[in-house]
């Protein structure tokens, strides 16, 4: 863009891994690790065939530093451009054609306010405490709007740091830690290879909220298939109330080539349940849910992202959008999960929409086998494209 290029800003660059959760899509992004130590889940295909690494403390606060330089070169860049030195009005036309990723996540961030970071990829936590403490304070120090610090941890991992240093990371800043729990289930744990059982997340997430570090658990509707999709909820619900974290997240097991599990799913070794399966499975979990939990349903997965709420006062609100959506008709629940899954609809209420329903029931006969039931592989392709 010709702004940037009369500029210093385009010669700035600093290393992005490649996903956050999506509550952190608005953070700045702070590569401190790359890839994922463990790399075995069966569900995940993320990191296949790429090699765990460390960076060093003084790589990391070398890119701290480029953000800053970005930083400032976006405040000139608003007083150049006339914008009185409204960073955030610079940061939405860098938007519009960033030079480069960094950039743009710099932009976004600014543009969002600058006050949230999330520390890339997949278990910050391995990192020695003193060396993740000292990036922490570097980071607050050199971008002082910076209030909330989050990461990704395996429990595995925080189980082998002490009660102390888990506090001394909360002290220098670290205000969030997002675990995959997955299941609470320990023969799901083990099938998928997580590589920690029901006892070990149970452990971790319990110190995790001792140390006074907010502590969001992922679970993922689905994962025990057909055959131990009850197995899978009850257990789940029980890791969950004993650990009582702040949120609950939860997604739906989506299979994809270049994960193991996809193998599996072809030769019948796993039987995927279906949507109507999750739902009830869904509803299981929630009802034995006995927490103060918040549960957030954020992910496009979901047949039902409109399920959120605080435990346990919003438990019967949740449940009731789970009856709402079994007591439609056949016909109308498969509307519904073509048009969520084409991404026309979010919410239930969008059966109610004319423009919306009218898509949908264009493309619905795609979707249906000649008998005129629901073509479940047809859907489920959908859905496979949103991640
Ligand atoms: S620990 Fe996380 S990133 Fe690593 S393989 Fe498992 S799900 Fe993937």
């Amino acid at each position: 863009m010709a702004i940037a290029k009369e500029n210093q800003i385009e010669s700035y660059s600093f290393e992005l891994g490649p996903i956050r959760p999506p509550s952190e899509a608005y953070s700045l992004l702070l590569r401190t690790t790359r890839n994922c130590p463990w790399n075995r889940c069966k569900f995940c295909s993320l990191y296949k065939g790429a090699k765990f690494e460390l960076k060093s403390v003084e790589d990391i606060k070398q890119e701290i530093r480029t953000t800053r330089l970005i930083q400032d070169e976006i405040k000139e860049m608003a007083w150049k451009a006339g914008y009185g030195g409204s960073v955030r009005e610079m940061a939405r036309v860098l938007l519009g054609d960033p030079p480069n990723e960094a950039i743009f996540n710099v932009a976004l961030w600014l543009y969002a306010g600058g006050e949230n970071v999330f520390l890339q990829d997949s278990n910050t936590l391995i990192m020695k405490t003193s060396g993740l403490v000292e990036v922490i304070r570097f980071l607050k120090q050199t971008l002082p709007s910076i209030k909330r610090v989050t990461s990704y941890a395996r429990s595995k991992t925080v189980n082998k740091k002490t009660l102390e240093e888990l506090v001394a990371l909360h002290q220098a800043g670290l205000s969030r830690l997002h675990i995959g729990l997955e299941s609470g289930y320990d023969p799901v744990l083990e099938y998928m290879d997580k590589g920690a059982t029901a006892a070990d997340h149970i452990t971790a997430g319990k110190k995790v909220v001792a140390s006074g570090i907010s502590l969001s658990e992922y679970v993922i509707l689905g994962l025990g298939g057909k055959k131990m999709w009850r197995e899978h909820a009850m257990a789940t619900a029980e890791a969950l109330s004993q650990i009582n974290p702040d949120f609950i997240r939860v997604r739906t097991l989506t299979v994809k080539p270049g994960m193991p599990l996809y193998d599996e799913v072809e030769n019948g070794s796993f039987l995927r349940a279906s949507d109507e399966e999750i739902i009830e499975e869904e509803k299981l979990l929630i009802e034995h849910l006995d927490c103060h939990s918040y549960y957030v349903s954020d992910h496009i997965t979901n047949l039902l992202q409109e399920i959120e709420g605080q435990l346990p006062q919003d438990k019967e609100k949740m449940l009731a959008t789970i009856q709402r959506f079994q007591a439609l008709s056949p016909e109308e629940r498969a509307n519904f999960r073509v048009g969520r899954r084409l991404g026309v609809y979010n919410r239930l209420d969008d059966l109610q929409n004319g423009h919306c329903r009218r898509i949908v029931e264009q493309a619905l006969p795609k979707f249906q086998k000649d008998s005129g039931e629901a073509d479940e592989e047809k859907i489920y392709a959908l859905m496979k494209r949103f991640i």
